[in-house]
């Protein structure tokens, strides 16, 4: 075992979302096996994140590790430009399947933010395939996130994302209020109505709504009205605005569902997928759009070209790796887990309501949301975790859990309590 060497980490490192002022500490990890992440001091942690959304089978799993040996002794990566493979024609053929109907073409990316700079790119270009170039800004709701690069964080909340250090070189979007419904309140139509005169007021120079479906995720990690997302699908026809439903946190099963949008039996013109489409391992992403879509782009100008192709695009190995897990969720074990998970979390949170720190605690799918009062001091929070056994890393006033589908109750309970006392010493 090699020591991790912390102190050339902290001084020359970034981390996500860090400073080199007053960096937070570090934990080093040794390895990871199933829902517990094992660091060089040999501690084990219950994993309460999975490691943002992706880790949804527990890691080191043996189907997806021998598929990865597997593709690796083929080709790990070859040019996707003029060169095709099995690897990735029977994934898209498996993304093709299991998404809402009438998405149909595929366009392999290499993160979450890049497909969604792909997914405006496509709406733009669609617009501007029919000649309607004005169509070309995007509505949003508040609240949400769609990733770090330029045209994402232009669709990320105004005030928690980064509009003000980027104000200049962020395109100004249009934004409609976070809708204040959740699912389990009575439909009140009247929450579309800002969306509805948003939409009507700008239909001339918008190309798409771009929305997270039902979970708004590191934006707030809010939950609302599957009747809204039904609504503004229908608004975003109405108006002649595309729909662009961002899933990279809640495909694959999270909201107990393939996808979010089928709480609301949407089917939007164009989906984005990441995270935990290769169950974890890789980084991979996919745009898919309707048949109406990739046939207007391929008769618009540009001799019809659609004008993206990462050096990654298609990476044999990512894509090996999705078709496993894929293959494990096409089992359809996870319905089952999802909704004991869901189950599990609400009865063990729910009860941290009554607590004075606690703002509110909110539950859907595998994913459990407690809402302190006070913003928690991530360092001493992370910390106390750690000393506890679990992995579980707050975010401003938000502890929430989104554990893999394959956690056994006792590690659930394991990481619910932890909560537990971190809410009753606030
Ligand atoms: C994480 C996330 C992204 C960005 O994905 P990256 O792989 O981090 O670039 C975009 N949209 C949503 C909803 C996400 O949760």
């Amino acid at each position: 075992m090699h020591q991790c060497d912390l102190r050339f980490d902290r001084d020359h490192i970034w981390h996500p979302y860090t400073s080199f002022q007053d960096p937070l500490p570090v934990y080093p990890v040794q390895c990871a096996e199933g829902c517990e992440i094992e660091l060089t001091d040999g501690r084990r942690l219950v994993d309460g994140m999975s490691s943002w959304w992706a880790a949804i089978h527990g890691y080191n799993h043996p189907a997806l590790t021998a598929a990865a040996k597997a593709q690796l002794d083929q080709v790990s990566h070859v040019m996707f430009g003029g060169i095709t493979h099995q690897p990735a024609v029977e994934l898209c053929k498996r993304l093709v399947k299991h998404s809402p109907a009438g998405l149909e073409r595929v366009f392999l990316a290499d993160s979450g933010s890049v497909s969604v700079e792909v997914a405006i790119k496509m709406a733009v270009q669609y617009w501007a395939a029919q000649e309607q170039p004005a169509k070309n800004r995007l509505a949003t709701l508040r609240g949400g996130y769609h990733g770090d690069t330029f045209a994402a964080m232009s669709v990320c909340d105004p005030v928690n994302g980064m509009h003000s250090l980027f104000r200049g070189s962020l395109r100004e979007q249009l934004f409609a209020p976070i809708p204040q419904l959740t699912p389990d309140e009575p439909w009140d139509p009247t929450v579309i109505a800002p969306l509805e005169r948003l939409l009507s007021e700008h239909q001339h120079e918008l190309a798409a709504l771009i929305l997270e479906p039902i979970v708004q995720g590191a934006g707030g990690m809010r939950f609302y009205h599957p009747n809204y997302l039904t609504e503004a699908a229908r608004l975003c026809r109405h108006y002649n605005i595309l729909l662009i439903a961002d899933e990279i946190a809640t495909g694959f099963g999270r909201t107990g569902r393939w996808f979010a949008c089928e709480h609301a039996d949407v089917s939007p013109d164009i989906m984005c997928v990441g995270k935990a489409l290769t169950g974890g391992y890789m980084t991979m992403a996919a745009v898919l759009c309707s048949d109406n879509i990739a046939t207007t782009i391929s008769a618009g100008p540009a001799g019809g070209t659609f004008m993206h192709g990462p050096t990654f695009m298609g990476n044999p190995l990512a894509c090996a790796v999705a078709n496993a897990s894929l293959e494990l969720l096409e089992q359809e074990h996870w319905p089952t887990q999802v909704a004991a998970i869901e189950s599990q979390l609400k009865r063990e949170l729910s009860p941290l309501l009554h607590l004075p720190s606690v703002a509110d605690v909110r539950c859907f799918g595998a994913i459990g949301v407690v809402e302190m009062q006070q913003a928690v001091d991530v360092a001493t929070a992370q910390q106390a975790f750690v000393d506890a056994g679990v992995w579980i890393r707050p975010f401003g006033r938000l502890v929430y859990l989104m554990p893999p589908f394959v956690i056994r109750p006792e590690q659930l309970t394991k990481l619910t309590q932890a909560i537990t006392e971190l809410a009753q010493r606030q």
